[in-house]
């Protein structure tokens, strides 16, 4: 039932792109036409990671995309990342979110890492023999990262980590985490933990309304054993760590929800022409909602046209925290209102799994509150106009 044709405003939009960055949109939608509709249902209704798919999507580059080739990286940019993190999304690959997490996680070794930490987590990041999982939130520490409760303490050559992580995407099957723990003396400090670390449990995973099929759970540490050289910076400067690859990370973010609003949008299109066709609503009818999908369409450009600004912004170097914030507002609030919009229009052929519109209101709730809530994100714009 999706379209897989690209719509009139994206194409517009496409004339924009260089050849290698539509080439890696092709290659994306190529790998995507291979997974049926069926195992994107499953994954969802039985909530089972694929880790099968996140491997093969890194065999084709996409888990390295926007990481030089020094690592094994794919040496794409991330204009490429958010085309291709869009395409997934609209039609909710079942690998998709932990893909965007996994490059979240490379974003910190790659940039404070030790060479020796590149060559060890980078090269099998590339490759999809490792998964990496981010390990901030806390049961009492979720948009307050001051109130962080785990702790490291330094004891001869190793770290000890006690505490728990929760809500973290890839949790149950990662092999690596970067995991932030405040350090006496010195404040919150950046840990690479590997999943055989001794002292290291998987906790509860969660049985979640969207996100589904992302092994998604507590991490606990007990008295868990990091050696010295795990350490991810420098002393204290975790919360500089994390904020390098959040504020990346909700670009990815907002190119899933363009994707997702994209994807309801296109799908309610669809089924009104169908019906119009099969007479059951005649084209005088569709009157009334022709402002609605007008309005919906002016919105979704709109979403796409902030990421994509945020994403060159990558591109040149600058990354910018606040257009990073604001894109992510619009592209998950967009999502959010195209996925409701779209219900309504769909009546009760909305409930049907396999036309993806019931799935893509319950994950766009989630990209609303993921990655810092588009609350904390407006408080923080507000912040930086007043500062
Ligand atoms: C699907 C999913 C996947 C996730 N994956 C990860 C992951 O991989 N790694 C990870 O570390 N975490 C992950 N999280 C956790 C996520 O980042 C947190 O849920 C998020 O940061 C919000 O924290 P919280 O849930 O504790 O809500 P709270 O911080 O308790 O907030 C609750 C409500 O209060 C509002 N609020 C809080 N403080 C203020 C304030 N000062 N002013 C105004 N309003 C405020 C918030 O906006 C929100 O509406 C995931 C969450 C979900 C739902």
């Amino acid at each position: 039932m999706l379209q897989t044709e690209v719509n009139l405003t994206q194409s517009d939009t496409f004339s924009l792109f260089t050849a290698a960055q539509l080439e890696w949109l092709n290659k994306a939608r190529r790998f995507a036409d291979t997974i049926p509709l069926a195992d994107c249902l499953k994954s969802d209704s039985e909530n089972v990671f694929r880790r099968d798919l996140f491997e093969a999507a890194c065999k084709q580059g996409f888990g390295s995309l926007p990481f030089p080739d020094t690592y094994g990286g794919s040496g794409g940019d991330y204009i490429s990342f958010v085309l291709i993190n869009e395409e997934f999304a609209r039609r909710c690959m079942p690998f998709m979110s932990s893909l965007g997490v996994h490059v979240l996680c490379q974003e910190p070794v790659s940039r404070f890492g030790t060479h020796e930490q590149k060559e060890k987590y980078l090269r099998p990041s590339a490759s999809g023999l490792f998964l990496a999982a981010f390990g901030l939130t806390e049961p009492a520490a979720g948009s307050d990262t001051a109130a962080l409760e785990t702790t490291a303490r330094l004891e001869s050559d190793h770290y000890v980590l006690n505490g728990t992580k929760t809500f973290i995407t890839s949790g149950g099957s990662a092999n690596y985490f970067i995991v932030m723990a405040r350090l006496a003396d010195a404040g919150i400090t950046a840990f690479i933990v590997d999943k055989e670390s001794k002292g290291f449990e998987i906790g509860q995973k969660f049985d979640m309304l969207g996100m589904r099929g992302y092994a998604t759970c507590e991490l606990v540490f007990s008295d868990c054993i990091v050696p010295k050289e795990n350490l991810l910076g420098m002393h204290g400067e975790g919360r500089k760590v994390a904020l390098s690859s959040l504020a990346k990370g909700r670009v990815t973010i907002a190119a899933q929800a363009t994707g997702w609003a994209q994807g309801a949008l296109d799908t309610v299109v669809t089924l009104l022409k169908e019906r119009v066709k099969k007479g059951e609503i005649k084209v005088d009818e569709l009157e009334t909602c022709k402002y609605l999908l007008g309005d919906l369409a002016t919105r979704v450009a709109s979403a796409r046209a902030l990421t994509h600004q945020a994403a060159y912004a990558i591109d040149r170097g600058a990354v910018d925290v606040t257009l990073a914030g604001m894109a992510k507002i619009q592209a998950t609030d967009t999502a959010m209102h195209v996925a409701t919009e779209a219900l309504s229009l769909a009546g009760k052929f909305g409930a049907e799994p396999d036309l993806l519109l019931e799935r893509i209101f319950r994950d766009a709730k989630a990209g609303q509150i993921y990655e810092g809530t588009n609350q904390i994100q407006r408080m923080l714009i507000a912040r930086s106009l007043i500062k």
